[in-house]
């Protein structure tokens, strides 16, 4: 059963796309080139002047739910996708994100990440060797 802060979590999501899709409307020519994405709403650090750690568990758009948004004609001009949350290196399927994100959008000229690289590179909890 969804919590209260998981509906107003996706009830914002939604929100800020009905805006943005309102603005394109009133502006044609105003898709937006640039999109800075939150994946996921729990981190393994414990920064004084952020509070997302302490959230104790994260609802996160999926991959496949992620490819359905950006595939709306509104995206048709991004560039660049930056991936951040929380720590995005903590969603396992953190290669599906940018593939869906790399395979979606059909100007898309970059992608970057913000994260706190705690994850060790030989870690045994680490996702990703490569990072
Ligand atoms: S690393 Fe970022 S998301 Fe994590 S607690 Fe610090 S500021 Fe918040």
């Amino acid at each position: 059963m969804l919590k209260k802060k998981d509906i107003r979590h996706i009830y914002d999501s939604y929100s800020q796309l009905r805006k943005m899709k309102r603005v394109n409307e009133l502006r044609p020519d105003s898709k937006p080139k640039a999109l800075n994405l939150n994946i996921i709403d729990s981190c393994n650090s414990k920064c004084t002047m952020c509070n997302i750690w302490k959230n104790e568990e994260s609802v996160d758009i999926t991959p496949e739910e992620l490819g359905l948004i950006l595939s709306d004609p509104l995206y048709s001009e991004l560039q660049h996708v930056g991936v951040t949350g929380g720590e995005p290196t903590l969603r396992e399927d953190l290669p599906d994100i940018y593939r869906t994100i790399i395979d979606t959008l059909p100007s898309l000229k970059g992608v970057s990440m913000i994260t706190n690289a705690i994850e060790e590179r030989d870690s045994k909890k680490s996702n990703y060797g490569y990072l």
